[in-house]
């Protein structure tokens, strides 16, 4: 609060965002003690329901209390200076309302789990309790052991009751007031602390440390450790270094002895201290980068530069290998020279690897980096160095747009076309390009987006002049785009030419690319080893039992993987049905083509990369630097291996099932097929020589794929825009996805009719589509049946029509008959 309207006289409310789905802000009373503390912004913790103890953000202070229920009182204030932004509020409420979700969720994915505190119920005697006569046999033990451990958590009583006594036990034991019990609340963060050793003051400067090592030459180890202090700091010419003093692990790892080490410090000569330490390390960057740009690089910057001072947004389209990066860096570097911050984006995978690197060695310690594979612990790092302004530059995955940065100069969005900016589960179900673009313009910042394939939407706006567009056709360097050829897969396999899924065209290249030493990707969007498992006698499919998908076959884990729920069963020695041992495999993933190349090339080495080889945390970077190096010949990979990978040594990149990307019944599945097969043929030939590329397909004439051979993005684009167009699809609407979901197909269905019908009713049929089936029929034993709204964006308030769309979810949850269907939006989905 600021101090000219604060008095002392005055009851204070705050309403808070709870991180929880509930669509309003909650009030609570704030005690006196810190009415003059309070800040919008800043952390509470209040009591939510009966025993939930949650942090909250305040959003609003006033005077007024709620109407409808008595307001309770905040229990803590956790921060004096605030720990979100207001402009980070506004962006909150602008992702709920535009994304049709609540406040409570957003804040739930903004705010990293690390500055949040927990709570965690914990239980303790009654010391007033003066009835054992109520007690069993079995509660006086446990409250015999409850007695010695003064208190005990859930976790640690199950350990003494059992996990299926310990509810009706605890119950019992609260009915008949014998325990008590009550939340004891944390911060989760933890700093890093680093254990460190120096001299004593008295050992400072150069006569003291001789005499010291005189005095101990009669206990060499201990002589020992004073040299090797003295040589990583030299204190008798650097007497103040000696404060920073030197890692203890140093002396604890090899050779030197502990007990040595125990004796000088329990002798007052090196003195043991703690310190906070970064967990991002102290690593000084290899001598940092200078970059200079190439001529037509110079040019797309000056470019750039000249439509950021006519518009706000501007879209970079350069082919693969283009270095849209070196670009980046260059306006980056201007945008921090000018005193703004700069945020980043870039897909996952992208980030992991070399990007990164190669910016560090740029920006070094200015620069943080935010994944999401991170700790919680290293995310609130980030998030602390932001604020502290350590970091003016941040480069990270979509969440990073939930930073507090708050005097954005620049907001990058690379890759823009990508997918995987969507949050698709749980809500916020929110884009980080469109988010990244509100941001960006919100805090008056340019906002570039850039891509070698945009996406249709960005493009169309940079068509009809609302963004500028910038073009680069040339590659980096010598480096040209590769030749793509189309392989006819019906002809092989009339030919019987067929090597396993590999036609001879592939195989007989990949065989020479290996004798060239030569590296090359094998590219198929499907892990697992085969989709199928099928019984050759009864024609048996296995199938998942919660959702209508088959189960994936899985060789190296031995099992079947339903990849909608994860559940995992072993692979039957017998068809289930028949009894048959004749089960095959039909249909294949990127296992069967490991196993396959393995196989066929006995020598080479070869290396999948995906979902399931990429679990652990460094498990991406250690696959990508063994091929950087060479140490691997062949990579077979998902869509993963598509994203913003630069190889240097990659001259073949073999394509496997694109019939399928481009069959699949999406309206997007066009512009999906396009985008992977020029992104994943962009991994070739990104140095000196020429690359190939080959697509198998069964056929050759497909429109999309004639494209994508010549690198016709212009007419590519000219066809789907005219598709989309005719159809009202996206640029030309909005769309809104509703799902909704039971356990009874039926009582899905009709409240999908009952929905549609009270939709159409207002927006008429060429807005509503369905309801229909999903894709997937059923997922985790829930029917699913979809809607589809298309919203035109020049005739209709779309605001007010999800106002209603809202309401009329309220009215069917509302019905008796319809109130346990869940009903899932996503609004602009992917
Ligand atoms: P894009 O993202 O457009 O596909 P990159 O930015 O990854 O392309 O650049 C492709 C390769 O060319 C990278 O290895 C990059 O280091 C190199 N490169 C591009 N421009 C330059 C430059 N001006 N100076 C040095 N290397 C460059
Ligand atoms: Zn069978
Ligand atoms: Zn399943």
């Amino acid at each position: 609060m600021t101090e000219d309207t604060f008095s002392t006289e005055t009851t204070y409310f705050a309403d808070v965002i709870l991180p929880v789905p509930i669509p309003r802000m909650f009030t609570y009373r704030v005690p006196r003690h810190f009415a003059a503390d309070i800040k919008i912004g800043a952390r509470v913790i209040v009591q939510f329901g009966r025993n939930r103890v949650v942090t909250a953000l305040v959003g609003k202070i006033h005077t007024k209390p709620p109407e409808k229920y008595q307001a309770k009182y905040i229990l803590e204030l956790l921060d004096i200076d605030p720990l979100v932004t207001p402009s980070q509020l506004w962006l909150f409420e602008w992702i709920a309302e535009y994304y049709m979700c609540c406040i409570g969720e957003v804040m739930n994915v903004a705010v990293p789990s690390g500055l949040k505190v927990s709570s965690q119920s914990r239980m303790q005697l009654n010391p007033d309790f003066d009835h054992p006569e109520l007690l069993e046999e079995k509660e006086i033990e446990f409250l015999e052991i409850l007695k010695t451990h003064t208190s005990l958590t859930y976790d640690d009583a199950i350990k003494f009751v059992g996990a299926t006594n310990i509810n009706p036990m605890i119950k019992s034991l609260i009915g008949k007031h014998a325990i008590i019990m009550y939340e004891e609340v944390k911060e989760k963060y933890k700093p890093k602390i680093a254990k460190k050793l120096r001299l004593k003051r008295v050992y400072e400067g150069s006569e003291e440390v001789f005499n010291l090592i005189d005095s101990l030459t009669k206990s060499p180890k201990q002589q020992t450790i004073i040299m090797e202090y003295l040589k990583n700091i030299p204190v008798n010419e650097l007497r103040e270094r000696n404060n920073l003093g030197v890692d203890k692990s140093i002396f604890t790892q090899g050779e030197t002895s502990d007990s040595a080490l125990s004796t000088l410090i329990d002798k007052g000569i090196l003195e043991q201290f703690e310190v906070i330490v970064s967990r991002f390390g102290d690593e000084v960057p290899e001598e940092p980068l200078k970059i200079t740009l190439t001529d037509a690089q110079q040019a797309a910057s000056d470019e750039i530069m000249q439509n950021f001072s006519e518009r706000d947004i501007v879209l970079l389209h350069g082919i693969t290998g283009s270095g849209k990066t070196e670009i980046y860096i260059d306006l980056i570097q201007k945008v921090l020279d000018g005193g703004s911050q700069v945020l980043y984006l870039l897909p996952e995978i992208a980030l992991t690897t070399q990007i990164v690197v190669r910016l560090k060695r740029v920006f070094g310690d200015k620069m943080g980096v935010y994944h999401s594979k991170f700790s919680d612990n290293e995310r609130v790092e980030v998030w602390r160095g932001i604020v502290e302004g350590r970091y003016q530059f941040v480069v990270g995955v979509r969440s990073a747009i939930f930073l507090p940065m708050d005097n954005l100069g620049l907001v990058i969005i690379d890759e823009e076309h990508e997918t995987s900016y969507k949050q698709f589960d749980p809500a916020p179900r929110y884009h980080a390009r469109d988010v990244g673009i509100m941001l960006g313009l919100k805090q008056g910042a340019k906002i570039l987006l850039g891509s070698a394939t945009p996406s249709i939407e960005s493009y169309y706006q940079a068509q009809t002049g609302k963004y500028g567009l910038v073009t680069i056709n040339k590659r980096y360097g010598e480096a040209q785009l590769p030749d793509i050829t189309l392989v006819d897969l019906k002809a092989e396999r009339k030919a019987k030419t067929m090597k396993n899924d590999f036609s001879s065209v592939l195989y007989n290249q990949i065989q020479q690319n290996l004798a060239n030493k030569e590296q090359t990707i094998i590219f198929q969007n499907r892990r697992g080893y085969s989709p199928y498992l099928n019984c050759q006698e009864c024609n048996w499919v296995s199938e998942c039992q919660q959702c209508a998908v088959s189960l994936t076959y899985h060789m190296h884990s031995t099992e079947l993987r339903c990849h909608y729920c994860g559940h995992k069963e072993e692979i039957p020695k017998a068809c289930p049905v028949c009894g048959s041992g004749k089960l095959r495999t039909i249909g294949f993933g990127t296992e069967k083509l490991e196993e396959d190349l393995k196989a066929m090339f006995d020598t080479a080495r070869v290396t999948r990369m995906d979902l399931d080889t990429t679990r652990t945390k460094n498990a991406y970077q250690n696959i990508i630097s063994e091929f950087e190096q060479g140490g691997t010949d062949i990579l077979v990979g998902t869509q993963m291996i598509s994203k913003g990978l630069d190889f240097d040594q990659v001259s073949l990149v073999g394509i496997f099932d694109a019939d399928r990307m481009i069959h699949f019944p999406d309206f997007r599945a066009a512009e999906r097929a396009f985008q992977m097969l020029t992104q994943v043929s962009g991994r070739a030939g990104r140095r000196a020589k020429k690359g190939l590329v080959l697509i198998q397909t069964n056929d050759t004439q497909q429109a999309l794929l004639q494209k994508v051979v010549v690198n016709d993005y212009i007419g590519y684009y000219t066809h789907e825009i005219s598709e989309r167009e005719s159809y009202f699809y996206p640029p030309f609407t909005r769309v809104i996805s509703i799902t909704l979901k039971h356990e009874e197909q039926e009582k899905a269905e009709k409240a999908a009719h009952w929905l549609a019908e009270k939709l159409l009713e207002k927006l008429g049929k060429a807005r509503v589509l369905g309801p229909e089936k999903s894709l997937i029929e059923r997922i985790r034993n829930k029917f699913l049946f979809d809607i589809m709204i298309k919203l035109e964006k020049d005739k209709l308030n779309i605001k007010a029509a999800k106002v209603f769309l809202r309401e009329m979810i309220d009215a069917l949850h509302q019905t008796k008959e319809h109130k346990e269907v869940d009903v899932v939006v996503d609004v602009d989905a992917v």
